[in-house]
């Protein structure tokens, strides 16, 4: 997957080699190609030799959307979901995002760093050498600093590589919906006292807004996502899950890094996405999990151009999964998105949405040595397992992560 961000025709071409090496050196790779090119190398001869035994090997995936940071599963909400509440019915009665903001304040930093260590072990079971994280469920000064403390923390004891995102715009915590104006006084919480102190710490590369219907509207959002930019901060944003709200014009105009979800875009928001440099994050373990039917228009932004990506959103009320394979399996069969595109949106285009598309989601030379090994003939057998992780083997620059042989 040489030569960066794809669109259209192109997120379809994965340059593949059948009988392929990769060469690596200090975490770095240093050839790649087919098996007996490679071998010939002079530096080759001298090189500790790993046969992978004809599976496939894939550049490690990207999950550039992760709530990773949680204090608790909602398995309790699932089943009322199964019983009939809808997600708005049970977040409106202090359930959904509110309910892992309250344990999470609860919960010590240990007990959240326990928990994390714990799922980034199983990302990289599944193949992800790269995930996105972002807060959120703290929503104030001192809990939200200590969910971004935990990334830094984190990223700093394991190998994931983890990207850390600022969400304190996630939704208007309880503490404020009491009284006039609760959410006024949250943006001025966020915008002048959270953003300023998120960026004096150093704790996050990008800014976050959940710009949805029960959340944040279009203004408040760019509110906080300008703040946000003027300490230094890049936008991305969750926009049209639930309802179109014009969030998706927003980011574009923004240059977000990144808009998510989708599901509820129009025709201009597609075309808006198609002639922008802001990625199309789809994430349809959400409408899987939450039973929805209405999944992302994959194929509507493909065909207009659009930057694609894949990502789990990996969050304890409406994505619980670590699975890339999963999401591809999703992408394909009810995005309609060929195994080679899910493949590229999830490595190449997600590493372009996090700004590391020189360094990391292909294999090229000189980029990092980030690979997934895969325990199939034939790459599109990845998506076509589901619900079993044929992960192999993971690597992180050059360092054998996860092994099953
Ligand atoms: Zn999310």
């Amino acid at each position: 997957m040489r030569g960066g961000a794809r669109r259209g025709s192109s997120l379809s071409k994965l340059g593949l080699f059948r009988d392929g090496a990769v060469l690596l050196r200090d975490g770095l790779i240093a050839a790649v190609g087919p098996r007996t090119e490679v071998e010939a190398l002079p530096e080759a001869k001298a090189a500790e030799k790993l046969d992978v035994g004809g599976r496939v090997v894939l550049p490690g995936f990207v999950d550039a959307h992760t709530h990773l940071v949680h204090a608790a599963s909602r398995a309790e909400e699932y089943e009322l979901r199964i019983q009939g509440a809808s997600y708005e019915e049970i977040a409106r009665k202090g359930g959904g995002i509110l309910n892992s903001v309250k344990k999470l304040r609860a919960a010590t930093s240990e007990a959240l760093k326990g928990r994390a260590l714990a799922a980034l072990k199983t990302f990289v079971a599944h193949g992800t050498t790269t995930i996105e994280a972002k807060s959120g469920y703290g929503l104030d000064v001192a809990s939200e600093l200590k969910v971004l403390q935990l990334h830094q923390e984190l990223a700093a004891q394991q190998p994931v590589e983890i990207v850390s995102t600022f969400l304190g715009a996630h939704v208007v915590p309880a503490d404020f919906r009491k009284g006039g104006d609760g959410a006024g006084k949250y943006l001025r919480l966020l915008t002048e006292k959270m953003i300023p102190e998120v960026a004096a710490a150093g704790l996050a590369e990008y800014c976050d807004v959940f710009c949805e219907r029960g959340a944040f509207t279009v203004a408040q959002t760019k509110r906080v996502l300008e703040a946000g930019r003027r300490y230094g901060m890049v936008p991305r944003m969750h926009a049209e899950q639930l309802s179109r709200t014009g969030g998706t014009q927003l980011a574009v105009k923004l240059e977000a890094a990144s808009c998510d979800h989708l599901e509820r875009v129009n025709r201009a928001d597609i075309r808006a996405l198609g002639k922008s440099k802001t990625v199309a994050g789809l994430l349809p373990g959400c409408d899987f999990h939450l039973g929805l039917k209405r999944y992302a228009p994959a194929r509507e932004l493909i065909e207009a151009g659009a930057i694609v990506s894949l990502a789990t959103d990996c969050n304890p009320g409406t994505s619980p999964t670590v699975s890339m394979p999963m999401i591809l399996s999703l992408a394909c069969t009810q995005l309609r998105m060929t195994p080679a595109e899910a493949i590229a949106a999830a490595t190449i285009n997600a590493a372009y949405s996090l700004g590391r598309d020189r360094r990391i989601g292909s294999l090229e030379v000189g980029k990092q040595a980030d690979l997934a090994v895969f325990e199939v003939e034939d790459y599109r057998e990845i998506p076509y397992y589901f619900g079993v992780n044929t992960c192999w083997m993971a690597v992180k620059r050059g360092a054998l992560l996860y092994s099953r042989g």
